[in-house]
């Protein structure tokens, strides 16, 4: 059963039973009304004639009658019965309607008992009410006297009122039912469209599409508003996993190109020396240094692949309190090392520390002192620097080498990127993509800026950690000119 013909039943329900109820208290307190009326006429009227004692039965004996000024009142049947249960007087009007009130023996018991009694008599298709009350004379009950009246007029009033009730119900609660269904056809509308476009956008995956309400932000505002921040999030994350897919087989594909290229030139020399007869001794030395240029360049590519998978995998990497300054003097010691004829500077080395891993943030720092002297010829300049704000510590590589042209920057964090520029570099492409896999790993961020002929700036940010014990105020910039 849908939720619309339960909850339009559910309210039709609660109406019917709410008017059947209503009805009945209305229609039992209208005939106890009605009724407890002609009871209380009927009594005064007894009283009335017994009090004004009316009843001339002390001079004629046993005849106990009512004078005729005494039967007034319309509609009132008056008739006294000895204590025999002979009828001895009737009134003009039961005589002539041919009324005879009856007196069971029973009524009768209750009426010298309790010195009254209301009975119900139908006497020719008519409901009477009989009031019954004994007739004394020196304290002793000689007779009976019994006035009734018809019910007849309440009776069909109230018959009236028992149709009108039932028919006004009955349609009362048709035209609920009819309001109800077209007030939950309209409430459950939005939600109705909500499920339609859902079970659309499901079957299609078309996860750009979005539920669409101009509604207020009550329950159905709030679904709609719930299921697009879902849609979001799902949209989101299969274009991630589409990304990742597709980058993951661009990886695959240009690993396995990388490794095809040195692994032919292998070979090729391979045939070179197994050639018969063999090549001249200058020739071998010239094969045999070019394998192992060969063999270098592909356990560098290997060695590179596997920390660019590590940090894919999320490899562990500690999170400890890291002092940054003997960190930058140690590989500011390996930069002039490896680059005796640049300008090495190591200035600003704040005195403060990173939360992170040592050896993790060492390769970052290395691969982009590596290529800063890779791509800065004689007699460039590499400056390191750091500096502290908002909780975090910026790292800065400077060159003042070749720049990176706009339209390639945007690459260089690519895998198996390389720009033009490192032709003559012979690196895979792989090592900003290891920075980046592992500064982001360390919760970190890592940015370039650069310009063409004049240099590149390369930024790390990583969150700082309280140096615990040590003297945070800035050290002395240390610069080491080579
Ligand atoms: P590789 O290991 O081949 O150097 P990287 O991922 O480290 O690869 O660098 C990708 C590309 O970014 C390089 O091929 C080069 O074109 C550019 N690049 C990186 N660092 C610098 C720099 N300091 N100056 C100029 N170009 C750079």
């Amino acid at each position: 059963m849908s939720i619309r013909l339960r909850l339009t039943l559910l309210y039709t329900a609660i109406l019917a039973l709410t008017l059947i109820a209503f009805s009945v208290i209305l229609y039992l307190t209208l005939a106890q009304t009605t009724l407890g009326v002609v009871k209380d006429t009927l009594a005064d009227e007894a009283k009335r004639l017994l009090s004004e004692r009316s009843v001339d039965f002390v001079r004629r004996g046993l005849v106990i009658t009512v004078p005729s000024s005494n039967r007034a009142i319309q509609n009132t049947f008056v008739q006294t019965r000895r204590l025999d249960g002979n009828i001895e007087f009737r009134s003009p009007n039961s005589v002539e309607a041919d009324i005879e009130l009856p007196l069971q023996a029973q009524v009768r018991t209750r009426v010298l008992e309790a010195g009254y009694a209301y009975d119900f008599a139908t006497i020719r298709n008519t409901r009477f009410l009989v009031y019954s009350k004994p007739i004394t004379y020196s304290e002793r009950v000689v007779g009976v006297l019994q006035v009734a009246r018809s019910l007849e007029d309440q009776d069909r009033a109230l018959d009236v009122v028992r149709r009108t009730l039932l028919a006004g119900s009955s349609i009362a609660a048709i035209l609920a039912f009819g309001i109800g269904w077209v007030l939950a056809g309209t409430a459950l509308r939005p939600i109705n469209r909500i499920t339609q476009t859902a079970h659309a956008i499901g079957a299609e995956r078309d996860f750009g599409r979005r539920v669409s309400h101009a509604g207020p932000q009550d329950e159905v505002g709030r679904l709609a508003t719930t299921i697009n921040t879902m849609l979001a999030a799902l949209q989101g994350a299969y274009r991630q996993e589409a990304q990742a897919l597709q980058a993951q087989r661009r990886f695959v594909a240009d690993a396995s190109h990388e490794l095809r290229t040195p692994l032919t030139t292998i070979r090729g020399n391979i045939a070179l020396l197994q050639r018969d007869p063999p090549i001249s001794s200058t020739d071998r030395t010239a094969v045999l240094a070019d394998m192992v240029d060969e063999s270098e360049r592909m356990s560098r590519l290997v060695h590179d692949l596997l920390s660019l998978a590590r940090a894919d995998a999320g490899r562990q990497l500690r999170r400890e309190t890291v002092p940054i300054k003997p960190l930058i003097e140690d590989v500011c010691r390996k930069a002039k090392t490896l680059g005796p004829d640049r300008t090495i500077i190591c200035a600003e080395v704040h005195n403060v520390a990173i939360l992170g891993d040592p050896d993790a943030l060492k390769q970052v720092l290395l691969i982009l002192l590596d290529n800063a002297l890779k791509f800065t010829p004689a007699p460039g300049e590499i400056t390191l620097s750091t500096t502290v704000r908002n909780g975090r510590v910026r790292i800065s590589v400077r060159d003042t080498g070749i720049g990176i042209a706009s339209d390639t920057l945007q690459h260089i964090f690519e895998r198996f990127y390389r720009g033009d520029s490192s032709r003559t570099g012979g690196g895979a492409g792989l090592g900003l993509a290891i920075a980046k896999a592992l500064v982001d790993a360390l919760d970190g961020t890592v940015s370039v800026a650069s310009q063409l002929g004049v240099g590149s700036e390369f930024m790390i940010e990583l969150p700082q950690a309280p140096l615990v014990g040590a003297d945070t105020a800035e050290a002395d910039a240390i610069a080491v000119n080579m």
